[in-house]
């Protein structure tokens, strides 16, 4: 950590302007990493680039990446970010840009996509219904978001709740921006849909999830559309 100041000091001197510098220190272990950005962050003023080195592959990896991350980003240390995972065989690698942005969305320093509150399901919950309706709408709103985020400003800001039943589901759906409570086990086939905390229309059948992604939709459109800009000719006619 020390030699990293030094290091930075030292091509200050021979010219490199501080504003092209970022000190990064690799690290595999968590509390480790924790203690060096931590001394880093106090003992001078250069930016500081996160990441845990090495920090394995699948859940392990993302949850030892994000326990380290969100520790120093809630302290305010940090001013770029990494996750370096090992990935499966033909593994997606951007997988470690979206998981960089959920711990920031997470942790409400910056919002990339809109976010789907979606419950565990548990006894209530009939059949994987509701775990491939709150699939089908998480990846149709990233799906989305290339053409959304130029078109709808404040997209990313977006809270969509799925729920696995009319028990508990309406609680959390009237306090996401839009949201749907699927029937569970013995309840009505039926799902209410609310919008901005009020029942808007509850929708049945077979159709549940078009209908409901053309609501939302319809949402999109109307709170998020940029506001038609006035011309002078317009507002003296
Ligand atoms: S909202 Fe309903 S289905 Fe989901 S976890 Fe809670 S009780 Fe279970």
């Amino acid at each position: 950590m020390q030699s990293a100041i030094n290091s930075a000091r030292a091509a200050e001197e021979y010219g490199l302007p501080a504003d092209r510098i970022i000190l990064s220190a690799k690290v595999s272990r968590v509390p480790d990493l924790v203690r060096v950005y931590r001394e880093m962050a106090a003992r001078c003023e250069y930016p500081l680039h996160l990441g845990l080195t090495e920090a394995g592959m699948g859940a392990k990896g993302i949850v030892a990446t994000t326990a380290a991350l969100a520790i120093l980003l809630q302290e305010g240390i940090g001013d770029t970010i990494r996750t370096s995972l090992t990935p499966l065989p033909d593994g997606d690698r951007t997988e470690e840009v979206r998981i960089c942005q959920q711990i920031l969305q997470s942790l409400e320093i910056r919002s990339f996509t809109p976010q789907v509150t979606a419950c565990p399901g548990c006894g209530r919950t009939t059949s994987t219904f509701f775990q491939e309706m709150a699939d089908q709408i998480q990846t149709y709103l990233r799906n989305q978001m290339p053409v959304w985020r130029d078109q709808y400003p404040g997209i990313e800001e977006l809270k969509v709740a799925v729920m696995g039943c009319v028990v508990n589901g309406p609680g959390e759906s009237k306090h996401a921006d839009i949201g749907i409570s699927l029937p569970g086990t013995f309840e009505e086939p039926k799902a209410p849909v609310y919008v901005d905390g009020r029942l808007v229309v509850t929708l049945k059948g077979v159709n549940i999830v078009p209908e409901f992604i053309q609501i939302l939709n319809q949402y999109v459109e109307r709170r998020y559309a940029s506001q038609p800009v006035i011309s002078a000719a317009n507002e003296r006619a």
